[in-house]
């Protein structure tokens, strides 16, 4: 889920003596099937309605379309062949899909999820892993803290915000940023943010159904209060495959549950009387590959690792050292040792991950070859299973691709397109939802319209 990926080692403490970084599953019930109770009213969230669309669509967006935008985290396209997925291919026959998105770097889950919705890159946007340290504010963040809640750790406005300022209602059944009042990328400091109209506090526990009934009952609202862009979040196939080996039944059950929240979803989709105005877009956040302990270079083993300050490990990897005049020799002596991946000074870190931008990374970015992974001082010691899915390296390779199929109005049916790019997704999205593209985006207007439509 989205708590997943690259670890932070020295996040609120020193290096030595944490644990090291896995892949940690905090998704304890993500099955649709696995009877989780829910207590949360998901359907009477409480409205924001402050400085956003005041929870009415301006009467120029009422005959727009509706553009449910639904994540699988983790979901690889080639699960589309390897499993028996029939509500998937259900979309795919309906409409188009591309044989991969291609992710951000690094391929984790909070850096892709909102470029998805911005449209620029972990550089620019500022979540350049799930968890990590800035320096200029001299704090960190985590997906797992309330960080999360405080909207000046984005530094680019989603496509909720877009919507909201322009008077268009949006809804969030989970995605990342979601919780937090966000700046419009053109903003002021002193300008407050905004949120969508309808959004929830991060619950994994939330049956799939649950999410799928309420996205649906959001459609059936009036045409004045119905949200005109909806994200849907699904954790359950990502904490599957972090939990084992990529073979495991597991990862087939999740996936087919998954696919059974799509059925419901179509099922109800087609039942709404609006169904000829809606998109359907499902994406996934990333690939996955499977990782071992053997595959687990240990930091400490190369550097003396007191030297560092802060940072976060996995498969790419950021070092905040305490000296930052130390970073040539230090880069050096990782690269002397390491066979399985390379370190960079800032700087250095290859244009082509749109990375070295933000000193968020660090002094030192250290990024691992396929399926090796960094760590901080320790070989995991608490996994039971010898060999486990893993995800955030080069976004170039094939099993780090991601999942992208969309229906709707004047959409290509049963059409297959080479591969489109994570931050090209929101201008799509503000194109056919009618709204005004913040500027600065790294995504391209057009590009993924041309080999879509029909
Ligand atoms: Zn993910």
């Amino acid at each position: 889920m989205m708590r997943t990926g690259s670890g932070m080692f020295t996040y609120y403490g020193v290096v030595r003596g944490m644990a090291l970084v896995t892949a940690l599953s905090l998704a304890a019930c993500g099955g649709g099937a696995s009877g989780c109770a829910v207590a949360l009213p998901w359907a009477q969230a409480t409205p924001d309605l402050s400085d956003g669309s005041g929870g009415t669509n301006r009467p120029e967006h009422r005959d727009k379309p509706h553009l449910v935008l639904v994540s699988l985290d983790g979901f690889k396209p080639a699960y589309l062949e390897k499993f028996e997925l029939p509500n998937l291919r259900r979309v795919a026959a309906r409409g188009t899909r591309a044989r991969a998105m291609i992710p951000v770097f690094p391929t984790l889950t909070s850096p892709n999820h909102y470029s998805l919705v911005s449209g620029v890159y972990p550089e620019t946007h500022g979540l350049v892993a799930n968890s990590f340290w800035d320096p200029d504010r001299g704090e960190g963040f985590s997906l797992s803290s309330q960080a999360v809640a405080d909207g000046t750790w984005y530094h680019a406005e989603p496509i909720w915000v877009t919507a909201e300022r322009q008077g268009m209602v949006s809804a969030c059944f989970f995605w990342p940023g979601s919780e937090a009042a966000i700046r419009p990328t053109d903003a002021g400091d002193d300008q407050p943010g905004i949120r969508p109209t309808i959004w929830n506090k991060y619950d994994g526990s939330v049956p799939n159904e649950d999410r799928v009934r309420t996205v649906l009952e959001w459609l059936q609202m009036p045409d004045e209060r119905r949200p005109h862009l909806i994200t849907l979040y699904f954790s359950e196939l990502d904490s599957a495959q972090h939990d084992g080996p990529l073979d495991d039944p597991a990862v087939e059950a999740a996936a087919k549950s998954l696919d059974h929240a799509i059925g419901l979803l179509l099922d109800g989709l087609d039942a709404l009387p609006i169904r000829n105005r809606l998109y359907l877009l499902i994406t996934s956040d990333h690939g996955m590959v499977e990782t071992s302990g053997e595959q687990t270079i240990r930091l400490d083993g190369m550097i003396d690792v007191t030297e560092i300050e802060r940072g976060f490990s996995g498969p790419a990897a950021s070092l905040h050292l305490k000296d930052p005049a130390r970073a040539p020799a230090l880069r050096d002596q990782i690269n002397d040792a390491l066979e399985r991946g390379r370190a960079y000074l800032r700087q250095e870190v290859p244009e082509e991950f749109h990375y070295r931008a933000s000193p968020r990374i660090g002094d030192i970015v250290v990024i691992m070859d396929e399926a090796w992974t960094l760590a901080a001082s320790s070989r995991p010691s608490t996994r039971d299973v010898e060999r486990w899915g893993m995800h955030g390296w080069d976004p170039s390779l094939p099993s780090m691709h991601a999942l992208f199929m969309i229906t709707g109005p004047g959409i290509r049916q049963g059409a297959v397109v080479p591969e489109v790019h994570n931050v090209d997704v929101y201008p799509l999205m503000t194109e056919l939802l009618g709204l005004r593209p913040a500027g600065g985006l790294a995504g391209r207007s057009g590009h993924i319209q041309r080999s879509i439509i029909e």
